[in-house]
């Protein structure tokens, strides 16, 4: 199998350009060592996969696909990534990425541009771009990803495959190159349901090593898939579908989504989301301010890129950082420095975190009648590579969907719901926080 996946990779990546580092000989040797000690209890040993390129893999470049850290190897493994060899899975290689997970097409990789497998024209989507490429590509079984504010639900509504962004706590943070902290989740990106409850499973649980991680029993993902859905009522935010952004083929394809499980028993009823209007707004500030705050280790010295020239110490920094960082991430590390600045802080970041209250707040309201929540990922579809580069506004439009479920910390999966013009629309079903076993259930039934 692992050897199929590296011909596949052959024969498709010169194109897609999902993969940054591909671990050939290794992955080939655990893919061996799996084959004798094959334990059939655990559905990962032997099954190859990759992952995103900022969750640390000991003695495998870890990059943020920066040129800040374009040669750091990790000397120890994130604990979803512990997690997986102890089960024997088999690491092909380091995916492809928007630098430090800033973006939303992946184009901001210091590496490579990936392609869209459905529109070589088009983006992946992103920052998980390159994770969600190579399993839509056949170049990989599943992948991690990390989703902050979007990036595994949206990339995996790009390419039409399955992707999950856990709780906050669910899954340890511990190894992931830190975006937002009170932000980041790692997640799986699938081919389809069963897979993501099996990845789920498998990374799920506490972690001593991350106090932010929860102690709240793990669900069994997979066997919850088959429970019934009579009776489950589905609560749809009209916000998300009277706006000037959604493309019309977007919202067709949701509202039959949303007939379909009508059909399944479930209650589909409108409400509303008062505040998520405000949701992309309090989160790039969030973002910005706890970034700039992250990013301030790269210094030339302890970690990352130093320039080969320098006057003093503070020229070592300011050379080591104006190299080492492309245009996103300075964008996002200046904006981050004035926004928290102890003269803005009240006028910006403080009031960013009123709003996260307010749109908490409004899910709970939400949850207090509904068990899940349905909207489009993204209002469009795949856009063209090129397209938005330049006009970050129109780049962060993207997240209009999915930034008030980080905001909030819930958890939430995009499954394939549609197509238009041969690119796949995906659905986002939300969650309460730790029910990600209600969400596997409707997106099984969906699917
Ligand atoms: N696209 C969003 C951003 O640029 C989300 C990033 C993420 O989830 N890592 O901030």
């Amino acid at each position: 199998l692992t050897s199929a996946l590296f011909n596949r990779i052959d024969s498709t990546d010169g194109q897609i350009k999902a993969y940054v580092t591909l671990d050939k000989d290794r992955a080939l040797e655990t893919a061996r060592l799996a084959d004798e000690k094959a334990d059939f209890m655990q559905p990962l040993t032997g099954i190859p996969m990759a992952v995103k390129d900022n969750i640390c893999t000991k003695d495998l470049k870890t990059t943020c696909c920066s040129k800040m850290l374009e040669n750091f190897v990790p000397p120890y493994d994130a604990t979803v990534i512990s997690k997986l060899k102890d089960v024997n899975a088999v690491i092909l290689g380091k995916t492809n990425m928007d630098e430090f997970a800033m973006g939303s097409s992946t184009e901001s990789s210091f590496f490579q541009v990936t392609k869209n497998p459905w529109n070589l024209e088009c983006v992946p989507g992103g920052s998980s771009g390159g994770s969600a490429a190579a399993v839509a590509a056949d170049e990989s079984l599943y992948a991690l990803g990390s989703d902050t504010g979007g990036s595994i639900r949206q990339p995996a509504a790009y390419c039409g495959v399955v992707g999950l962004k856990p709780t906050y706590g669910r899954v340890s943070r511990f190894g992931v190159s830190a975006l937002a902290s009170t932000m980041d989740a790692i997640g799986p990106i699938t081919k389809d349901v069963t897979d993501c409850a099996i990845v789920l499973s498998a990374i799920a649980g506490i972690d001593s090593f991350d106090p932010t991680s929860s102690d709240i029993s793990v669900s069994d993902y997979l066997k919850c898939l088959h429970d019934e859905l009579n009776g489950i009522k589905i609560g749809i935010p009209k916000e998300f579908l009277d706006n000037a952004v959604i493309d019309k083929d977007v919202k067709d394809a949701f509202l039959n989504a949303a007939k379909i499980y009508e059909k399944l028993g479930c209650v589909c009823e409108e409400i509303s989301l008062a505040n998520a209007e405000y949701a992309l707004w309090a989160y790039h500030i969030t973002v910005a301010a706890e970034s700039s705050s992250e990013l301030g280790q790269y210094d030339g010295i302890r970690y990352g890129h130093r320039a080969a020239k320098y006057e003093d110490l503070k020229d070592l920094y300011k050379k080591s950082r104006g190299e080492g960082f492309g245009t996103e991430v300075k964008r996002r590390i200046i904006l981050g420095t004035y926004l928290s600045d102890a003269q803005n802080y009240d006028k910006y970041y403080l009031k960013a975190q009123k709003i996260r209250t307010l749109i908490k707040k409004d899910f709970e309201n939400a949850f207090n009648k509904y068990d899940l929540l349905i909207t489009p990922t993204v209002p469009t579809t795949a856009f063209k590579i090129g397209e938005k580069i330049d006009d970050p506004l129109k780049m962060y439009m993207n997240d209009l969907y999915t930034t008030p479920v980080n905001l909030a910390g819930l958890p939430a999966i995009s499954i394939p719901c549609g197509f238009s013009d041969g690119l796949p629309i995906g659905l986002q079903i939300i969650g309460k926080a730790f029910d990600e076993a209600s969400i596997l259930r409707a997106a099984y039934a969906f699917e």
